[in-house]
Formats: structure tokens, sequence, C-alpha cells
């Protein structure tokens, strides 16, 4: 009898990872990973274009460094 439960445990397993492996995303060509895709801005300083979730944002205008960010807006002294 425990053969039994064994062997449906095996099949069990075997089952389980055979779906992890069916779930596991093929490598494709999508167009939400091309990271040409990402939305770009330019930097209010230099025209410089960087990756929005890269850029610094002050006043509604972003920029490609802190330096940059300064020179456009510096702050109180
Ligand atoms: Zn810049």
């Amino acid at each position: 009898m425990n053969r039994i439960l064994f062997f449906l445990l095996l099949a069990l397993a075997i089952y389980i990872a055979w779906r992890f492996v069916q779930r596991k995303p093929l490598p494709r060509q999508d167009d939400e990973s091309d990271p040409l895709r990402l939305p770009m801005v330019s930097c209010a300083t230099c025209g410089l274009h960087v990756p929005r979730e890269e850029a610094l944002v002050q006043d509604e205008r972003y920029f490609c460094c802190e330096e940059h960010r300064r020179a456009m807006a510096p702050g109180p002294e």
C-alpha cells in the first residue's frame, strides 16, 4: 500500500514540476521588454534623453542629473 502512495506522490510531484515548467515565460520578442519603448524625457538643461524613471523631476521638468537640476533651478541658499 505504501508503494501506491509513493507513486501517487511521485506522479503529483512530476505533475507540479511539469506545470511549473509550462508556466515559465518563454523568451520572446515582447514589445514591453524593449528598452527603446521606455518613456523617455529630455533634460531641461542639456536636452539629453533619459528614461523617465531615472530622470530627476522638479517643477514638472526633467533633468538627467542632479547637477543639471541645480543649474536650472538653484535651490535656496
Ligand atoms: Zn542634462
